[in-house]
C-alpha cells in the first residue's frame, strides 16, 4: 500500500519514508525481553512490507539488577535498529521515558511497556490512525477496569475529577502511556523543561490532533509490578501537583466553608444565651472544633508543602536522568558501543 504523506511525515522528512522510533522502558525484564522482541520485531517487518515504515526501537534500562541491558544489547537487530541506553540507577517509569524520547531519531515515537502488557499488535492499528487519519497523539486507554479493585477504581475516579476539576484542557480519563506521538508532537515534548514529569498529561496538554484507541491490557508476562500503593499515590500527587492547583482551590474553598460553619455556630450560641438564657455548651464542642480545625490546618500545610517542594526540585534544575552507556546495533551493520556520562554530555 502506498505511503500517504502526514502533516507530521512530511515536516521533518519530506522525501524519504516516514520513521518511527518504539521506546521500551525496562526494569528487570530480562525473562520476557527475547519474547516480546521478536513480537515488536514481527510487527516492524509487516509494517515495513505494508507501509514502507522504517523502525528502530529504544530499549531504555532504568537500572535492572537482572541483566536487562546485556539481554537487550545481545538481541537481533533485524530488521529494525536497536538502540540500548542503560540509566546509571533506577530513575522511575517517567525518566525512563524521557531518555527514550531524547534518544529517539526525529521523527514519530511510539511509547509501550516492556512487560508484554501492552500489546504489539496494536502497533499497527496506532500506525493507522497517526498515517492515515493524521492523528498527532493516538493515545489507547482501558477499555474497560472490570478486573480492577473497586477501591482502586474509586481512587482512579477521584483523581481525574480533582485532577480535571476546574481546568480548561482536560486530560482524558483512563489514558495510558502506550501511545504515539507524530514528529512535531514529539518534538513538542522535549521542549518541556520541566523535571517534574507527567507524561500522560504533558502529552495531552501539548495539543494537536488527539485520538483515543480502546484496548484490553494483557497480562504482565513475567515478574510483577513494580508500582505499590505508596508509589501510585506518589504518582497521584505528582499528576496533581504538576498539572493543576485544584487541590489549593480545595483548601481555600475549605476554608471559607469552616469559617462560615463557625460564623453560623457563634451566632447560633449567642441567640440561644440571649433569647433563651441557655449556658454556653460546654468542653466537648470547643474541642472537637479546635481539633478540626487544627487537622485541616495541618493539611492545607501539607498541600502547600507539596507545591514548595516541586519549586525547590524544579529551582535545582538537576538532569532528570544519567547515562551509564549507550549502544547501537544497526540492521545494516554490526554493534558498536560509545559511552556516554549525561544527558547534558549528549
Ligand atoms: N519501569 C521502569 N522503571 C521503574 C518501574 C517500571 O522503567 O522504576 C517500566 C517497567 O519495566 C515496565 C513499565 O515501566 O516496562 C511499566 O511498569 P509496571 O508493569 O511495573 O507498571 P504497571 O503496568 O503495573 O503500571
Ligand atoms: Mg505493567
Amino acid at each position: 500500500m502506498a505511503v500517504k504523506p502526514t502533516k507530521a511525515g512530511t515536516r521533518t522528512r519530506p522525501t524519504s519514508t516516514p520513521t518511527l522510533s518504539v521506546v521500551v522502558p525496562l526494569f528487570n525484564e530480562a525473562k520476557g525481553l527475547p519474547a516480546l522482541h521478536e513480537r515488536i520485531a514481527e510487527v516492524a517487518r509487516y509494517l515495513q512490507v505494508k507501509r514502507g515504515l522504517n523502525l528502530e526501537i529504544v530499549y531504555v534500562d532504568d537500572g535492572s539488577s537482572d541483566g536487562t541491558s546485556d539481554v537487550a544489547k545481545s538481541l537481533p537487530a533485524i530488521p529494525l535498529d536497536i538502540q540500548v541506553v542503560t540509566l546509571s540507577r533506577n530513575f522511575g517509569k517517567e525518566a525512563a521515558l524521557l531518555a527514550g524520547l531524547d534518544h529517539a531519531r526525529p521523527g514519530a515515537v511510539l511509547f509501550m511497556d516492556g512487560d508484554g502488557q501492552h500489546p504489539p499488535d496494536l502497533i499497527d492499528t496506532l500506525v493507522a490512525r497517526w498515517l492515515d487519519d493524521s492523528y498527532d497523539v493516538v493515545y489507547t486507554a482501558k477499555a474497560h477496569r472490570e478486573n480492577e479493585a473497586l477501591l482502586r477504581r474509586i481512587g482512579v475516579r477521584l483523581f481525574y475529577a480533582l485532577l480535571n476539576w476546574g481546568a480548561r484542557h482536560k486530560i482524558p480519563e483512563d489514558a495510558g502511556d502506550f501511545r504515539l506521538l507524530s514528529a512535531r508532537a514529539a518534538e513538542a515534548m522535549r521542549q518541556m523543561p520541566e523535571r517534574n514529569r507527567f507524561f500522560k498529561g504533558l502529552s495531552s496538554w501539548i495539543g494537536f490532533r488527539q485520538v483515543r484507541v480502546d484496548y484490553e491490557p494483557a497480562a504482565r508476562k513475567h515478574g510483577a509490578t513494580s508500582w505499590n500503593v505508596r508509589m501510585l499515590v506518589g504518582l497521584s500527587i505528582e499528576g496533581l501537583t504538576s498539572f493543576s492547583v485544584a487541590p489549593l482551590r480545595v483548601a481555600s474553598l475549605l476554608g471559607v466553608l469552616l469559617a462560615l460553619t463557625a460564623l453560623f455556630f457563634g451566632s447560633w450560641i449567642v441567640l440561644e444565651t440571649l433569647l433563651y438564657g441557655k449556658d454556653v455548651p460546654g468542653y466537648p464542642s470547643l474541642v472537637v472544633s479546635v481539633m478540626v480545625i487544627g487537622g485541616v490546618q495541618l493539611i492545607l500545610i501539607g498541600v502547600l508543602g507539596e507545591y514548595v517542594g516541586k519549586m525547590l526540585s524544579e529551582i535545582k534544575g538537576r538532569p532528570v536522568y544519567f547515562v551509564a552507556e549507550h549502544s547501537v546495533k544497526r540492521a545494516s551493520e554490526s554493534a558498536k558501543a560509545r559511552p556516554v556520562t549525561s544527558r547534558a554530555a549528549e
